[in-house]
């Protein structure tokens, strides 16, 4: 899932959270208790290792001297937790804990499942108990910020920040921003939400709230925002409440070839007909999903002559999309759609020479030419709501525009820490 591309940089980097932690001092003649898994650790010998290619559950437990009619009782335990002890895999890491004398006495016994989950099973009392166990995921408020002179994404993985975060950033600014052109001397900053396992180890980076991205010297602003009809709807704005997202993807599959396009003087002929060809056609698989270009409701869904099976979507008073030739139609009339959801598949229905949809642009009842419709935007905020936003973003873009971009030195102290 955590796709990695290339970008050709390094960034130089700067990365710290918000929140300071206040440490506890602690008396220098104590041993420190040191918690894992909710045991502290200096009580017991701890032995790490992790499932080697012959081992079983009951085989490592063996090994440590747990009797096999204990073993089956941990099984009938864990099965009621739904606990499967026959799905240990090799090289999963586990931890022992035995009692800090002579015999060495078995007490526990902590598989990883994941990095979040682990199977904890504990042999202190006369009743074992046998449990799946998430860790404590808590969530805090980070900044990041640098100028790119290399691969953005290497660059956040040598500084420990989730490169996750890279592929985030790319999908705030998929309609405005060619992620495979960033180059020398681009620069962001951003304010987002990173997960840390127990506190101290980070996890993934969760939602982007606010971001600048200076490509080509050219400033992108970018604030999340829920609008009041948009309701739990997170979209991105720009500085003066324009809706990043663009209503219009630029085609209705994912890939493919424009093989012919709208032309109202070039005539094309089908089964010896002439006529104008109205719409832009896209060749792909039969068999490949064609989604909708923008939000909408299904204004019909049929099969009709030349059109063979196709689907309309109505997007607003003014736009139409209309989806011809299709194998399989995926929605059904009068059924809201999303953007990209997929609502037919590649075929040859109806008036055609070879797999494709031809694709037809509706702009106040009139078929227009789609390639020529890039510039379409989404509506900006309507004016109540642009106040709000605005009052909203103030502090956001006040805390973004504080940050500075960090140089070498900087970054290096960091790393140093
Ligand atoms: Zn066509």
């Amino acid at each position: 899932m955590r796709k990695y591309w290339i970008v050709s940089t390094i960034v130089f980097f700067s990365l710290f959270s918000c929140n300071s932690d206040k440490k506890v001092l602690q008396p220098e003649d104590v041993i420190k208790p040191i918690y894992e898994y909710g045991y502290d650790i200096t009580q017991f010998n701890v032995i790490k290792d992790s499932v080697r290619a012959d081992e079983t559950f009951s085989s490592i437990l063996d090994k440590y001297g747990v009797s096999i009619q204990t073993i089956y009782k941990i099984d009938s335990m864990a099965v009621l937790d739904s606990i499967d002890l026959t799905t240990l895999k090799k090289d999963k890491f586990y931890t022992i804990l035995t009692k800090q004398d002579t015999a060495e006495t078995f007490q526990a016994f902590i598989y990883e499942l994941n990095p979040v989950e682990y199977w904890r099973i504990d042999l202190r009392n006369s009743i074992p108990i046998v449990e799946r166990v998430r860790k404590n995921i808590t969530t805090k408020r980070m900044h990041a910020s640098g100028i790119i002179s290399g691969s953005l994404f290497q660059t956040l993985e040598d500084i420990n920040v989730d490169p996750y975060v890279a592929i985030k950033m790319a999908e705030v600014y998929k309609y405005s921003i060619d992620f495979y052109k960033i180059q020398e001397g681009d620069k962001f900053k951003i304010i987002f939400d990173q997960q840390f396992i127990d506190d101290t180890i980070p996890y993934q980076a969760e939602k982007i709230y606010a971001s600048y991205f200076e490509h080509k010297r050219k400033p992108f602003y970018a604030f999340g925002y829920v609008t009041d009809t948009t309701k739990n709807n997170f979209q991105y704005y720009d500085e003066e409440g324009r809706e990043l997202k663009k209503m219009f993807l630029k085609s209705p599959i994912a890939f493919g070839r424009i093989s012919s396009k709208y032309s109202m003087s070039r005539y094309v002929s089908i089964y010896g007909r002439l006529k104008p060809h109205l719409g832009t056609d896209f060749a792909a698989p039969i068999g490949t999903p064609i989604t909708t270009t923008a939000d909408g409701v299904v204004e019909e869904s049929a099969y009709k002559g030349g059109n063979g099976n196709y689907v309309k979507v109505k997007h607003n008073n003014t736009y139409s999309t209309q989806y011809l030739h299709m194998s399989k139609r995926a929605v059904a009339k009068g059924q809201r759609v999303s953007q990209g959801q997929v609502i037919g598949y590649i075929g040859m229905t109806g008036s055609t020479t070879g797999p494709h949809v031809c694709y037809r642009f509706w702009k106040n009842g009139k078929q227009v030419d789609a390639l020529k419709q890039k510039e379409t935007k989404s509506d900006p905020l309507p004016a109540k709501e642009k106040s709000a936003y605005l009052a909203f973003i103030k502090p956001v873009k006040a805390e973004l525009d504080s940050l500075g971009f960090k140089n070498m030195e900087k970054k290096k102290m960091l790393n140093d820490k």
